[in-house]
């Protein structure tokens, strides 16, 4: 039935959309219910991948980027940011080849992933995804015009190659590689990627398209030692980075990010593509003043020990409630595997204690379920004791 039919004002895909997901921000609005009922500090609010409080110096970034005077500071500006911020993000890259010309600033790495996918896949492609993945992913793709396609990971979030050439079709024009992996907390290993790059250069080689290789790094400045990032443009050519200060500078709300080409993708013509494709999605260009912020940092460097803590904490409630979870390696989430078979019965059992988590299905595994232990510690503490009396009830 047709939106129309159904009397909705909505268009039959955004229809379809809403109806089918918004696990996370249902899990929001459960929370929003519980504390008008409990009180804010009596709810474990894990559902939303919300950062802690921008640091001091951030907050004074802002502040001074608000305040500042130039000629056309609240005019229009080339589409792909302001040069110097470019320059800046070039050497930030760290990558040889990487210029100012390989960058666009972007509104967050949501806008990043969109103008890569907009600008340099075609149109009825299909996009890999590898699961449990971000479900926003799949928005992305289909608003590019483009089709999702689910590979596996392994069972602790690691790359299962098998799998992600069995997704390999004629058809593939993309895959995106989050690393670290929310909600797996995995981190792409060097051999990893080395393995997917040479998976990627063979199913070229056999006939396929070159696939774009989108890496989405949102949380790279939040990995916890050992673990260590890899540098996916050193395994494949074809290939982007999409980043952004949402997570480890605490600013997901100021809307900015950036988006790298590989130096075999960058150039004049890329440069106008993607300068179009900001104009396009309608974004124009990334927001002036987090622009001017981030000129304003002396470094883009984050603490990762507060994240890093809060890991800890809720690694060591999890397993004492008898649960099973791969290592946060890096990001803000904990993937648990359910105790029961019904998984949403037990994110509604820990919801009746207080404690409101995201279930699997949201990210294309529903024997699972996502903790967000990126808040306040008394918030693990009543989820910490949910997750123990939850789970010893009988079922
Ligand atoms: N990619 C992943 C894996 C995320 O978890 C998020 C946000 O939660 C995004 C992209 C979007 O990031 P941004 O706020 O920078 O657009």
């Amino acid at each position: 039935m047709s939106a129309e039919d159904a009397g909705s004002p909505l268009a039959a895909w955004v229809r379809g959309e809403v109806e089918a997901g918004g696990w996370v921000r249902a899990g929001a609005a459960t929370a929003e219910r519980l504390r008008e009922r409990h009180g804010a500090g009596a709810v474990a609010d894990l559902s939303l991948g919300q950062p802690l409080e921008a640091p001091e110096a951030v907050r004074q970034a802002f502040q001074r980027a608000a305040a500042a005077v130039r000629p056309g500071r609240f005019g229009y500006m080339p589409n792909l940011g302001y040069p110097e911020l470019r320059e800046r993000i070039a050497e930030d890259v760290e990558v040889a080849g990487v210029t100012a010309q390989s960058v666009a600033v972007t509104v967050g790495a949501a806008g990043a992933i969109s103008m890569a996918l907009r600008a340099f896949v075609e149109a009825g492609s299909e996009v890999v995804v590898i699961a449990p993945y971000f479900s926003e992913f799949r928005l992305y793709s289909d608003v590019c015009g483009h089709r999702v396609r689910v590979a596996a990971a392994g069972p602790g979030g690691e790359l299962d190659l098998e799998a992600v050439a069995a997704a390999l079709s004629a058809d593939t024009g993309a895959l995106i590689l989050n690393t670290p992996c929310n909600p797996s907390g995995h981190v792409t290993t060097e051999a990893e990627l080395r393995d997917l790059g040479a998976l990627l250069d063979a199913h070229r080689r056999g006939g396929g398209r070159r696939v774009l290789l989108v890496v989405d790094e949102v949380y790279r400045r939040l990995i916890y030692p050992p673990h260590r990032r890899a540098e996916p443009f050193h395994h494949y050519e074809h290939a982007v980075l999409c980043r952004s200060f949402s997570k480890d500078l605490g600013v997901a709300g100021e809307r900015i990010g950036y988006l790298a080409l590989h130096p075999s993708l960058a150039g004049a013509e890329s440069e106008a593509g993607l300068a179009l494709c900001q104009r396009a999605l309608g974004y124009v260009n990334a927001p002036a003043t987090p622009q001017l912020a981030l000129l304003e940092l002396p470094s883009w460097e984050a603490d990762a020990t507060p994240y890093r803590e809060r890991r800890d904490l809720i690694a060591d409630a999890v397993a004492a409630a008898g649960l099973e979870a791969p290592e946060c390696q890096g990001g803000l989430y904990l993937w648990v595997r359910s105790p029961w078979v019904d998984t949403m019965a037990f994110v509604a059992a820990l919801a009746e204690r207080r404690a409101v988590v995201v279930p699997g299905v949201a990210f294309g595994v529903p024997d699972h379920f996502r903790i967000c232990f990126s808040v306040e510690r008394p918030a693990l503490a009543i989820a910490a004791q949910a997750l123990v009396e939850t789970t010893s009830r009988e079922r």
